[in-house]
């Protein structure tokens, strides 16, 4: 059976009425990897024999009769930029090339007590920075999907085990699009919840205000129960929320009668793919057949969100980035004393990226531009919230693109920076409102490439964009 092709609720039955073994779907998934991942090289690292021994758990517990979990023995794979305790995360960085945390994630502590099987660690960019894994220190990862072609990222690697078959289910972390970007490019459910929503403890910081781990499956009702095993308030990130979460497969109802849907007008940009905006239209048809009310908005300062984001992260990463210094973690390079150490470390240890991203944000937090460059940011990042409070006062949900185009060619952007940042431009007004963000599959273009679509909402709202999404899922052609 190609247990790989499955998604976790089917397989938790399978495991339930025990027609399979934990086990079993383990081992067949690590004969997928050892399959594909010489042409994909989705991971940075296997964890077979731990994960063989947690489906091992999972099988005695089954064997006496216990209930298992719905995520119980249900193969994994994490971002490298989510601590694993004895488990190497790297950030796909070789700053942090030898770094194994003596401490666990929150968002791990809660799988692993369901028992989730992980099976390794993967590819990503660098610091979670870039939208392709090329800025990976590593190797890119290949889309699934043609392997001429990116997967996107910076979660590209949790988007393309889960297109490839390489695992049932990944966490990515999403800080501009780094969830739903490569969700939609590789053809997967991608998740980013609302700010708060999910602990940022253990996941390692690029940019604090935006960052939010989640789920990267092959359908909306895995994505709901992933979000009920890792959402919730943790005593230790402070930016979490108390506020209750519900059971998300509650909302997975096929009913969108009545529900006002938004349409930006300022999201259909220049430069978007015909075939993209034609996909994102067909399916805005489909909600309105299927009962929702379709209404135009205008969200008035979408053109200011990518110069906004793109001062604000690396603002925040310079100051995060900080600490790597030769001296707490990771590598260091030897200097004939303690500046030249420091110099030589993070010249030789950080990749382009890394390096371009610390320089734009200490130069918008320096003395003589901090008023200019981070404070003009912060302030039009309250006016992008703005637009999104004004909008939901008569919308239940905002549909977009997730992004402009399909996935691109590899190396095609890889010069060219500014081109790369444009590719945000439909995620990263998300992040900077803190809102809930979800991509769905909706259709593909003419050289069979996935095209997603995106539903934003309302803040803590994640039951109604679940609700639309799985809606569209059960009637989608
Ligand atoms: N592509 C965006 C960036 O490069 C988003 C990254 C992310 O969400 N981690 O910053």
């Amino acid at each position: 059976m190609k247990l790989y092709e499955k998604t976790a609720h089917e397989l938790h039955d399978l495991l339930k009425s025990k027609e399979i073994s934990a086990t079993e779907l383990t081992q067949n998934l690590f004969e997928r990897i050892d399959e594909k991942e010489k042409e994909i090289g989705a991971y940075l690292e296997i964890t077979k024999s731990q994960a063989l021994e947690t489906a091992k758990r999972v099988d005695e517990k089954i064997s006496r009769g216990e209930e298992i979990a719905p995520l119980e023995g249900i193969p994994c794979a994490i971002k490298d930029n989510i601590c694993t305790k004895g488990v190497k995360t790297t950030c796909a960085s070789k700053i942090l090339e030898n770094f194994v945390p003596p401490y666990d994630a929150t968002v791990m502590t809660k799988l692993n007590s369901q028992n989730a099987v992980m099976l390794g660690k993967v590819n990503m960019d660098e610091f979670a920075m870039g939208g392709s894994t090329e800025n990976s220190a590593y190797h890119t990862t290949k889309n699934p999907h043609n392997l001429e072609r990116v997967p996107g990222g910076s979660s590209g690697g949790s988007a393309a085990a889960v297109a490839a078959g390489e695992a049932i289910f990944t966490l990515g972390s999403d800080t501009g699009g780094s969830i739903r970007q490569p969700a939609s490019y590789c053809g997967v459910v991608g998740f980013k919840p609302t700010y708060g929503r999910i602990s940022r403890y253990g996941l390692v910081a690029f940019a604090s205000s935006l960052d939010q781990i989640g789920p990267l499956t092959k359908d909306v009702t895995d994505c709901a129960t992933v979000l009920n095993a890792i959402c919730g308030l943790d005593e230790m990130d402070s930016t979490s929320t108390a506020a209750a979460v519900p059971d998300f497969t509650k909302s997975l109802v096929n009913d969108v009668k009545g529900l006002k849907i938004g349409l930006p007008k300022e999201y259909f940009v220049d430069g978007m793919d015909n075939e993209v905006a034609d996909a994102v239209k067909s399916a805005t048809k489909l909600f309105e057949k299927l009962g929702a009310e379709i209404v135009e908005i205008s969200l008035p300062h979408t053109g200011f969100a990518i110069s906004t984001y793109y001062l604000i992260a690396p603002a925040e990463a310079a100051t995060n980035l900080e600490r790597y210094d030769g001296v707490s973690y990771g590598a260091r390079v030897d200097g004939v004393d303690v500046v030249e150490m420091m110099t030589n470390t993070r010249t030789e240890k950080f990749g382009e990226e890394v390096k371009r991203r610390i320089m734009i944000g200490n130069y918008a937090l320096s003395a003589g531009y901090y008023d200019a460059y981070y404070l003009k940011a912060l302030k039009v990042r309250t006016l992008i919230q703005k637009d999104f409070t004004d909008a939901f006062k008569n919308v239940d949900v905002v549909l977009t693109p997730t992004a402009p185009t399909v996935a691109f060619k590899i190396g095609e952007m890889a010069n060219d920076p500014l081109k790369m940042y444009l590719q945000d431009i439909c995620t990263v007004p998300v992040n900077l409102a803190g809102l809930p963000g979800i991509s769905v599959p909706c259709g593909f273009n003419k050289e069979n490439l996935p095209i997603g679509l995106q539903l934003i909402g309302k803040p803590l709202d994640e039951e109604t964009i679940i609700r639309a999404a799985f809606t569209f899922e059960q009637n989608r052609d």
